[in-house]
Order: structure tokens, then C-alpha cells, then sequence
């Protein structure tokens, strides 16, 4: 098995590469973004807790993203890994990610960061928002929120797995095909876990 958190800030491409690697690599992508979305779409609770800090680009708290995040890894026993977009975001949320994956002698084989600049993430922001319906896509100020928001909770997550081994920097410059292949390499180099 291979388990992936693929890092980065907004914007940075995740969810696109996300979709590339999941065909190439038969992984399940879990995104706690899109899972949000889910939930906000049918207006459950969980989605209307959410939306109170999805709406200003905060952290949905660690609780109620890390019990989220079990369900869905407990619905799928049979995958062959996952991809994690967008979680774990903060120290809190690596630390039950290990003690989840431990449970079933797995761990987190290597957290990919995309590299990209505030500026270009800004504008591709900014320019995702003409389609994506997303209200946190559209304000200048929550988008430099959430930039504000990585830097300072995200952030820690890539120094927490670097002490461990498993950090990577990958150029999240170039075009969409640039990008996946040099994540195909740093992937190809890992050692499944079993
Ligand atoms: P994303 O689609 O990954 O950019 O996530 C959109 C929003 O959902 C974020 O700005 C947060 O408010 C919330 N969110 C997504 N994932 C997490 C997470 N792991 N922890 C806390 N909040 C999250």
C-alpha cells in the first residue's frame, strides 16, 4: 500500500494532480475540501458547521475534520492506498492520521508539497473562482486569509513528516503535465509499506 498526502497551499494544484494520480496509481482520493462541499450541498450539520469557517478561510476545527476523515477511511477497506488532498492541515490532524493508519500497520509512505508563489496562487484563485460556484474562491480577502492560514497552521505538517523522512518539495510551476510527472517520479522512488 501507498499513502500520499499531497501538500501544499490553495490553490497549488492538488486536486488536479489528484485526478491524475488516482487513475495512474489505483489510490483513493480523499479530499476534506470536497467533503465539506458534500455536506454544505445537502445542508447537513456537519456541513452547516462547516460552512461558518469555509466562509471566512478558516480551519474547520480538528474534531470535527479528523472525525470526517476517519468515516471515510473506514468506509474503504479495500483500497490499495490513499491520496490525502487538503488534510492533514494541521500538526493535531498528522498525529490522529498515523494513530488511524497505524490501527491497520499502515503509515504515511511520503507528503508531497507543491511549491507555487502567493502571487500565481492568487490569480489561480481568483480565476478558478469564474467556474468553481466556490464563494471562497471569489474575495481577494478570504483567499489571502487561507494563504495566511496555511503558512501558519499548515505549515508545521511538513516539518512534522520532514522530521520523520518523508518530506518532499516538488515545482508546482509549469504545465499540468510538468507537475504530474514530477510527481510520478518522487512516487516511483517510494517503498510501498507491505
Ligand atoms: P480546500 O478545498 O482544500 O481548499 O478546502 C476548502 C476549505 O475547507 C478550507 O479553506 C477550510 O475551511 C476547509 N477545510 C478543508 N480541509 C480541511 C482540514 N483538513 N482542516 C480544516 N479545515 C479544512
Amino acid at each position: 500500500m501507498i499513502n500520499l498526502i499531497l501538500f501544499g497551499p490553495p490553490g497549488s494544484g492538488k486536486g488536479t494532480q489528484a485526478a491524475y494520480l488516482v487513475d495512474k496509481y489505483q489510490l483513493l482520493h480523499i479530499s476534506t475540501g470536497d467533503l465539506f462541499r458534500y455536506e454544505m450541498g445537502n445542508n447537513t450539520r456537519l456541513g452547516m458547521e462547516a460552512k461558518r469557517y469555509i466562509e471566512k478561510g478558516e480551519l474547520v476545527p480538528d474534531e470535527v475534520t479528523i472525525g470526517m476523515l476517519r468515516n471515510k477511511v473506514e468506509m474503504h477497506p479495500e483500497a490499495a492506498g490513499f491520496i490525502f488532498d487538503g488534510f492533514p492541515r494541521t500538526v493535531a490532524q498528522a498525529e490522529a492520521l498515523d494513530a488511524l493508519l497505524a490501527e491497520s500497520d499502515q503509515e504515511v509512505n511520503a507528503l508531497l508539497a507543491l511549491e507555487v508563489d502567493d502571487e500565481e496562487i492568487v490569480q489561480r484563485i481568483l480565476n478558478r473562482g469564474k467556474t468553481s460556484g466556490r464563494d471562497d474562491d471569489n474575495d481577494e480577502t478570504i483567499i489571502r486569509n487561507r494563504i495566511d492560514v496555511y503558512k501558519r497552521e499548515t505549515t508545521p505538517v511538513f516539518d512534522y513528516y520532514d522530521e520523520r523522512g518523508k518530506s518532499q518539495k516538488v515545482d508546482g510551476l509549469g504545465t499540468i503535465k510538468e507537475i504530474f510527472e514530477r510527481l510520478c517520479a518522487a512516487i516511483d522512488k517510494l517503498q510501498p509499506s507491505r
